[in-house]
């Protein structure tokens, strides 16, 4: 009966799914009963999502070997800060080696095609740093294939250098060094050779296989050095493409222009991406009316590694997302509908108030730890898994132990879902390998609020936002409350400020 319900979800929760679905209750005394034990469960649309046909666009499988056409490799510059890699970008774009126009004025797009004397090509992305690259690998985009690591010849490998190493290697992306600054006097290319050692990077002439290329990014010597030791590592790779079928690319930078709308640059990774095709991706969709390459040219079609700017976008989607050809503009309207479906029982189910989602955890971790404290009230319950580390953020701070372990709790906030996952990412590898723990206690989209302040005051912790803004209400309130607000443009700036505040909290001795 009713009250039988009831009494199942306050005591023990796990029960509701031998009640659920096709017992005699029917949903709406189910919905009833969450109603009044107060846990805000959404049964029903829960039920109504599993009975959904699956709509969404995926990627193919991979196509045979007898098909896939040599293709240009993709390159990421990486460094340590102010080693050259934007001067480095700078001077291969005007170099002559640039596929440009005559006369023309290459815009910035994201990244450009060099082309050799000899006609090979090179597609270079131009959006230096960890963050692009970090963000587009944890989305699941291998956007490159090989890594230019810049340093400079006369300050060594330093932590960003080291850093770099370390994501080529994770994402098993092969390096070539780029030994900068080789025209100043007090430059030591050895000595950067040397230390590159240390970090599993073994040049040629100390019997490995990673070429290193004394350069001068500034003075533009020896670039086509560099250019060709790319190309010749590409061809050791072996890059195919199936340049037939549905396209699919990977998007690696949007913006809204003036002139004409949502804009995005997309590599192109299989298939022909033409004017007309239509195109999904995230929750977004597109009917390519124009392509434009680096040189603001109308190109009327891109092959594999081609780098285009795509206009004919409805609504703007984020960097990083996997663009899909699809058959029809309703084919199209059907899985952008299915993603914001599944995205609303996303947010239904993941992203609810605080509340229910401590709810929600404390009913999975329940269900695994019922035995022992079925005679526990609720509290008592929460308390136990908390202190077993099974449960993280679902204390008020009152009750939070305390413990020996540094900890830094955060709330994020970023303009939009993209930037906001991309900070969240970048947190998550920080998390795994620093001493001092992040607590993301609460994150979301949109300007800083009341709220965030006072749930990072409530937490002793700090809010961080990216390209948001705080009105000075809230401003004002941070300060009042003690509550670090920091409010970057820059992914790379935020980090840093980050690391230099998670710095300050780790103990003394170290
Ligand atoms: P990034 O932070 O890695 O993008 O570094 P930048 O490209 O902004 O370069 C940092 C500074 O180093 C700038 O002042 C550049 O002019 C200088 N620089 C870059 N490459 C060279 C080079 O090859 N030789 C010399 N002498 N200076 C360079």
């Amino acid at each position: 009966d009713f009250d039988h319900v009831v009494e199942a979800l306050l005591n023990t929760p796990a029960d509701l799914d031998s009640l659920r679905p096709d017992s005699v209750l029917e949903d709406s005394w189910i919905k009833e009963a969450v109603i009044r034990s107060g846990m805000k469960f959404r049964w029903a649309k829960l039920g109504e999502s599993r009975e959904r046909p699956n709509r969404d666009a995926q990627r193919r499988p991979p196509a045979d070997p007898a098909l896939l056409v040599s293709r240009p490799p993709v390159v990421t510059i990486m460094g340590h800060v102010d080693h050259g890699k934007t001067t480095l970008l700078d001077s291969l774009r005007k170099s002559q080696l640039v596929a440009t126009e005559a006369g023309g004025i290459t815009q910035h797009i994201g990244a450009f095609l060099v082309q050799l004397p000899t006609g090979e090509r090179i597609t270079f992305l131009d959006t230096p740093g960890h963050a692009a690259f970090s963000s587009m690998r944890a989305r699941g985009a291998h956007a490159t294939d090989i890594v230019v690591l810049v340093v400079a010849a006369d300050d060594g490998v330093m932590n960003q250098t080291v850093e770099s190493i370390q994501h080529a290697k994770n994402a098993k992306v092969p390096i070539i060094v780029a030994v900068n600054k080789c025209d100043k006097p007090q430059a030591d290319p050895q000595r950067v050779k040397q230390e590159l050692l240390a970090h599993g990077v073994v040049c040629e002439e100390f019997g490995g296989d990673v070429q290193a290329i004394h350069i001068s990014a500034l003075k533009g010597d020896n670039l086509q050095a560099l250019a060709e030791a790319t190309v010749a590592l590409a061809e050791v790779l072996e890059l195919k493409a199936d340049p037939g079928g549905p396209v699919e690319a990977v998007l690696i930078e949007s913006r809204t222009d003036k002139g004409k709308g949502p804009v995005t640059t997309v590599i192109v990774q299989r298939g022909m991406l033409r004017r007309g095709c239509v195109l999904v991706a995230g929750r977004c969709w597109a009917k390519v009316r124009f392509l434009f390459d680096e040189n603001g040219c109308a190109v009327l079609e891109a092959a594999p590694s081609a780098v285009v700017q795509v206009v004919g976008w409805k609504e703007l989607p984020s960097a990083g997302e996997t663009v899909l050809e699809v058959e029809s503009e309703q084919r199209a309207r059907e899985v952008v509908e299915w993603r914001s479906h599944q995205a609303e029982q996303h947010k239904l189910l993941g992203e609810q108030s605080a509340i229910e989602l401590k709810q929600q955890r404390h009913l999975e971790e329940y269900r695994r730890e019922r035995e022992p404290l079925a005679h526990l009230s609720w509290r008592q319950r929460r308390a136990a898994l908390y202190r077993a580390d099974k449960i993280r953020f679902s204390m008020r701070p009152s009750e939070r132990t305390e413990s020996d372990e540094p900890g830094l709790p955060l709330v994020i906030k970023g303009d939009v879902d993209g930037s906001v996952k991309t900070l969240l990412n970048i947190l998550d590898g920080y998390d795994a390998q620093d001493e001092c723990r992040l607590d993301v206690i609460h994150f979301g989209v949109g300007d800083v609020s009341e709220n965030d302040v006072n749930m990072a005051a409530t937490f002793g912790g700090s809010v961080y936002g990216f390209n948001v803004a705080a009105s000075r209400g809230v401003t004002q309130l941070a300060a009042r409350r003690g509550v670090a607000l920091q409010l970057h443009r820059v992914i790379y700036q935020l980090v840093e400020q980050l690391r230099h505040e998670l710095s300050s909290k780790l103990p003394p001795q170290r």
